[in-house]
């Protein structure tokens, strides 16, 4: 049976760039696969999103009855919608041996990792609030009144820093690229990870001849 796969959050404030971060990552070759997690969501699609590849998009009944079913590993309400990632799916990446990366907000940071302590947790942070808000205008996929808004709960989601494994700083772009590969790798080489996939080897090192 494959080792089961990594879990890895991040979260930012809207604009610092992890949709953009996850989805270079990906593009990367790897040793192992490598999935993002794909949350369901009460928002409107914006220009050039589909339906169950940026987010699964559904209506508030839809969203509270798959509450009410316990469907949701974590859910939140962000900038008055609702975001949520569902349990089955995750569950099923994972025991595939698929490293997950899940895109959510410190709400629901907090929930998967009461849920899941051995989750790694990285903090995606603009290198300034001016660059913040270019980003969130120069992405133009935003009205004026959401960008406000926006930049307004920046200061909320900023000030969670301190409950994350990891901080990336996201400047230079290839840099901060480089900064979550690394991360990656460490987690796959921690000593637990390597036994479970080189036990043969250390079974023959260790064996008397
Ligand atoms: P972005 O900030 O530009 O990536 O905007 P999005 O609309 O994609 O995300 C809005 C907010 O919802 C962000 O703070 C995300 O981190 C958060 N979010 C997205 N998906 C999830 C999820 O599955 N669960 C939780 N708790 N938050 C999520
Ligand atoms: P998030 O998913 O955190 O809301 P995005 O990945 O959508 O953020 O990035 C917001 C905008 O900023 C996008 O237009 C993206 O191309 C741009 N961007 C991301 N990282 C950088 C960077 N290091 N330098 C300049 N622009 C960036
Ligand atoms: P956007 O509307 O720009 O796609 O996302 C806004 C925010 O919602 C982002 O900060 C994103 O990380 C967060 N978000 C997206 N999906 C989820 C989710 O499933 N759960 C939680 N808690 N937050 C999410």
């Amino acid at each position: 049976m494959a080792a089961s796969g990594n879990l890895f959050i991040l979260s930012a404030p809207s604009g610092a760039g992890k949709s953009s971060l996850i989805s270079a990552l990906l593009k990367q070759d790897s040793p192992r696969p490598m999935q993002v997690s794909v949350s369901h969501t009460t928002r409107d699609p914006r220009p050039g999103e589909n339906n169950g590849e940026h987010y699964h998009f559904v209506s508030v009944e839809e969203f509270k009855k798959q509450i009410e079913e316990k469907a949701f590993y974590e859910y939140a309400e962000v900038f008055g919608n609702y975001y949520g990632t569902s349990e089955a799916a995750i569950d099923a990446q994972l025991a595939r041996g698929i490293d997950v990366f899940l895109d959510i907000d410190w709400q629901g940071a907090q929930q998967v990792r009461m849920k899941k302590p051995e989750v790694t947790t990285i903090f995606i942070s603009p290198p300034s609030k001016q660059e913040l808000e270019n980003r969130l205008r120069s992405r133009g996929q935003d009205s004026d009144e959401v960008i406000r808004d926006r930049m307004a709960q920046a200061q909320a989601e900023c000030s969670h820093y301190q409950e994350f494994d990891y901080i990336i700083v996201n400047d230079d772009f290839d840099q901060a690229l480089a900064d979550l590969t690394t991360i990656v790798n460490n987690q796959r080489l921690k000593r637990s990870q390597q036994v479970e996939k080189h036990q043969d080897l250390f079974n023959d090192l260790l064996a008397n001849d």
